[in-house]
């Protein structure tokens, strides 16, 4: 329905980074297939698309990681494809385990400054949970905060870890936050906040997205705390929908988790990570080892972050077609994958879809 089209949209604030168009009127994405069930889910897009007509051809890049000085790290060719095409839609990558490995993903955030995560939670109409209401977007900012790795001992029994928080980060995603409630119809931005702990970086974190809310006075802004909003969504969602939630790293890292929850976990999560010069979209869980290469996959998760993909880049209509295929396959319910609760392999639900496209 109209609910669930609106929470996986995405809004590109600036057309610069919102897709190449190719000479053939086609758009060339990166494909980043990823490790364990990622080449499955890959095939099960590639194949939707082929049946949709999307305009685009994908450029499959590898990023099985290089040494370089001494150092892992992602092929020079694959960065710069996502560099050259602005837009890439990322399968899961295993993190690898031991000193002196980083982890692939957040060489991709930091190398295309990645501001700002983007973690739709709609409730997928025909999936048992708790509650069929839940329809919010939340807006992580991306870069700093907690995570941005300034630790060290004072004494022995002392460490300080430090929370950083810049005006510039601050700004950028509240704006983004306000953009894309408003290409995606969402009447409010809510900032969540521990403010009343965290009195100067919170406090500016909230005086950056005040600021920014002067500019968009058809969109209602109000701020929440985060054990507030916790204590209450998981209550009772209704009052959630229809909004955009914006905030700090740490807090958006935990919230999307429990949002995630809230609408059936991590087979049905998207999301997109947005930045200056390019975007990334892919599934919020991982290469699912336990059952790579079986045929089991559900590619619903890559496939709802590659329609936000599709909406970034304004090919609504071929979102919206897929969108429907997909939702609707769901619904129907004969032909889903078993963590779902059905028995339909990755080909067959993918099959379901392609026949109702
Ligand atoms: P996971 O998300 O891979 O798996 C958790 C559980 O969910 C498993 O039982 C798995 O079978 C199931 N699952 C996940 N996705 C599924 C899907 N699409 N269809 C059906 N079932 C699915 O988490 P994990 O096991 O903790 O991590 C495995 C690897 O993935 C690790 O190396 C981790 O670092 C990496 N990882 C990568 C990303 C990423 O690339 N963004 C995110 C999370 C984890």
């Amino acid at each position: 329905g109209s609910q669930s089209l609106r929470g996986y949209a995405s809004a590109a604030p600036t057309a610069s980074f919102a897709g190449q168009k190719g000479s053939n009127g086609k758009y060339t994405v990166t494909l980043i297939p990823g490790d364990g069930i990622g080449p499955e889910i890959s095939q099960s897009i590639k194949d939707i698309y082929t049946a949709a007509s999307v305009p685009i051809e994908w450029e499959e890049v590898d990023v099985t990681p290089i040494l370089k000085n001494g150092k892992t790290a992602i092929p020079d060719d694959a960065i710069a494809s996502v560099r050259k095409n602005t837009v890439a839609l990322k399968g899961p990558l295993a993190t690898p385990i031991g000193k002196g490995h980083v982890s692939l993903n957040l060489t991709l955030r930091r190398t295309f400054n990645l501001f700002a995560n983007v973690r739709p939670c709609v409730s997928i109409q025909g999936f048992k949970t708790p509650y069929d209401n839940v329809d919010t977007v939340l807006i992580r900012e991306n870069t700093e905060g907690e995570y941005s790795g300034i630790e060290h001992e004072v004494i022995d029994g002392v460490v300080q870890s430090i929370k950083l928080i810049t005006w510039d980060a601050s700004e950028r995603v509240a704006r983004y936050a306000f953009h894309y409630a408003q290409s995606s119809g969402r009447k409010r931005v809510t900032a969540v906040h521990k403010a009343n702990i965290m009195k100067m970086s919170d406090g500016m974190f909230l005086s950056a997205c005040r600021q920014v809310a002067k500019d968009f006075p058809e969109i209602s802004y109000d701020e929440d705390l985060l054990d507030r909003v916790c204590l209450q969504i998981t209550q009772n969602p209704g009052p959630y929908a229809d909004r955009v939630m914006v905030m700090p790293n740490l807090y958006g890292d935990i919230l999307s988790d429990m949002c995630a929850g809230l609408i059936g976990g991590l087979g049905l999560t998207p999301s997109g990570n947005i930045g200056r010069d390019a975007s990334i979209f892919e599934a919020v869980h991982g290469s699912a080892p336990d059952i790579a290469g079986k045929g089991l996959a559900n590619p619903t998760a890559l496939l709802l972050s590659s329609l936000m993909m599709l909406r970034h880049m304004n090919l609504n209509e071929y979102a919206d077609r897929i969108e429907k295929a997909a939702l609707g396959t769901i619904a129907e319910g004969k032909s889903i994958t078993g963590d779902l609760g059905g028995k339909a392999s990755t080909r067959e639900y993918t099959n379901a879809i392609v026949k109702r496209l």
